[in-house]
């Protein structure tokens, strides 16, 4: 079996730490939400310093990191792009489209000198005395070791492991003579001339690879255990073709298609909640007329849990089910029992001939990009901790996180947190407040402690597998997240910052 490479980090041995300076705010990630973060911060506190921090070789995170043929998003960029910055494309974009919505952000922001790529947060500690954080970061080019103070972190480090993929161990893999690939470390010289390809997985990123690669190789085989939902869109949205063909200012065409978009998803997750039956109807026979004459259906698209238990993949023009009409692609829905020399077998009996195998398997999650936290000396332990609003963290100071929606696009949150961590920070200017630490009231001593995620709720398989290691939620307000976004926009806005949740001093 081969196996992509992996980056190596220059072992540099007992060197000195190098002390890098203070800064007023640290972020922590380069993606989607720390670039928010920087913009928002920089528009509302111009004199205070800050530098972003991420582990890549590059800014864009998510972006940065999948690079697999076909990669888009699966949201309307109208609302996965910035309340500040107009969309200008297509409604779905192509990765390399957003690294560049993402690179004109950074320019006319000029944040590009504050973004420093291949530095590793490795720990944080908190130190009451000094009013400070001490951030331990590892360079992954040189392996020297950085020391840097700030008095606020901002944690935007999503919400999975960019550098270890999620990827089981199937029996017979070592015996494979072909060639193993995760998206998430696509090789860019992967040849898949006349190959025969099997992709693992049934959710987005099989659903975008697929069509991506179907013309390409001899075929390719989407092998899943269970079935995904899918929705099938169109790429362009009229509205914005008429509104661009009118010559509407691109500030009201993205600020109207951003309302189109947040209604659907309002209907959407209302739906999902209130009528699954009908949603799930209504999914599965939108995709049953793009599919071949007599496909199973029922065995192949139609999912064991409700619709937005799970993300819902999105198929722009249908072009999955294009490549399963025209005998491109085919589909497995099977458990696999193990790898064979020249392929994998099912539980059916079946071996299904593969030269490359994908793992479309998805992430492992990752609490806080992995860094190790302490406050005041003790270490921080996650799991006895309880959310603040998906916003802070008990018993936390000067410390808040952005982590986007499921169900709606990420950075409809990212501007929501980010509106709210400056409130935050003008507060504590206005107070004379050094320090701020959400601290459970009396009245909260009793309070159930329940799991990040309620499967009933959301369950995709990578929060389901990790629930164990991250930190828990409340039975009531402010202690409890995953609100949705109709709920968010304004609860978010008016939220008291003084009401006795987060302790000044
Ligand atoms: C292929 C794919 C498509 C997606 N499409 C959509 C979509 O269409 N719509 C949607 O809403 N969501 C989508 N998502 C979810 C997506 O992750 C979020 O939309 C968003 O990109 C998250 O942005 P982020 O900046 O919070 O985190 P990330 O994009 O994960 O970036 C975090 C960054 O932080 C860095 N980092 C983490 N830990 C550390 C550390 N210890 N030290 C230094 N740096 C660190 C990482 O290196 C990374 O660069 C998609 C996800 C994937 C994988």
């Amino acid at each position: 079996m081969t196996t992509t490479a992996s980056t190596t980090v220059p072992a540099y041995g007992a060197e000195e730490v190098q002390d890098a300076g203070y800064v007023d705010v640290l972020i922590v990630g380069a993606g989607v939400s720390g670039i928010g973060a920087a913009h928002h911060l920089r528009d509302q506190f111009p004199d205070r310093t800050f530098v972003i921090l991420d582990a890549q070789d590059n800014r864009g995170g998510t972006w940065w990191t999948h690079r697999y043929p076909g990669v888009r998003s699966d949201s309307d960029l109208f609302t996965y792009g910035y309340r500040f910055k107009p969309w200008r494309g297509a409604s779905i974009a192509a990765g390399e489209e957003i690294l560049g919505y993402l690179d004109e952000v950074i320019d006319e922001d000029g944040l590009g000198q504050y973004i420093r790529c291949r530095h590793r947060v490795t720990a944080a500690s908190w130190s009451t005395e000094d009013r400070r954080w001490t951030v331990e970061v590892t360079r992954g080019d040189t392996g020297r070791q950085l020391r840097f103070s700030t008095g606020f972190l901002w944690m935007c480090q999503g919400y999975y492991n960019h550098a270890k993929p999620y990827r089981p161990q199937w029996e017979g893999m070592d015996r494979f003579q072909g060639t193993v690939v995760h998206p998430q470390r696509w090789p860019e010289d992967l040849d898949l001339a006349g190959k025969r390809v099997v992709v693992i997985g049934s959710g987005a990123t099989a659903a975008t690879l697929i069509p991506a690669i179907a013309g390409k190789a001899d075929h390719v085989t989407m092998l899943q255990r269970s079935p995904s939902y899918y929705f099938a869109p169109p790429t362009t949205n009229e509205l914005a073709v008429t509104l661009r063909g009118l010559d509407v200012p691109e500030e009201w065409t993205h600020e109207i298609l951003r309302r189109q978009y947040i209604s659907q998803y309002d209907w959407l997750a209302r739906t999902s909640m209130e009528a699954p039956d009908e949603l799930h109807t209504f999914l599965i026979e939108s995709v049953r007329p793009l599919l071949p004459e007599g496909f199973d259906v029922e065995r192949h698209f139609t999912p064991r849990y409700r619709p937005w238990q799970q993300r819902i993949a999105i198929v722009p023009d249908g072009d999955l089910f294009e490549v399963l009409r025209e005998g491109k692609a085919s589909i497995v829905t099977d458990t696999i029992e193990a790898f064979t020399e020249h392929g994998i077998k099912v539980s059916s009996g079946e071996e299904i001939p593969a030269d490359i195998v994908v793992t479309a398997t998805g992430f492992n999650l990752s609490v806080f990009g992995d860094v190790a936290f302490t406050v005041d000396g003790e270490p921080v332990d996650f799991t006895r901790r309880v959310t603040w609003r998906g916003i802070m963290i008990s018993g936390l100071p000067n410390m808040a996180y952005t982590f986007g929606y499921f169900r709606y696009s990420w950075t409809l949150r990212v501007d929501l947190v980010s509106d709210l961590v400056g409130r935050l920070l003008a507060l504590m200017r206005d107070k004379g407040a050094t320090m701020v630490v959400p601290t459970l009231r009396p009245e909260d001593a009793d309070m159930q402690l329940r799991p990040w995620s309620d499967p009933e709720n959301f369950n995709a398989g990578y929060v389901m597998r990790s629930q164990h290691i991250l930190y828990k939620q409340g039975d009531r307000e402010p202690w409890s997240h995953m609100l949705e976004h109709e709920q968010e926009r304004e609860i978010l806005p008016e939220v008291d910052l003084d009401d006795g949740t987060l302790v000044y001093r």
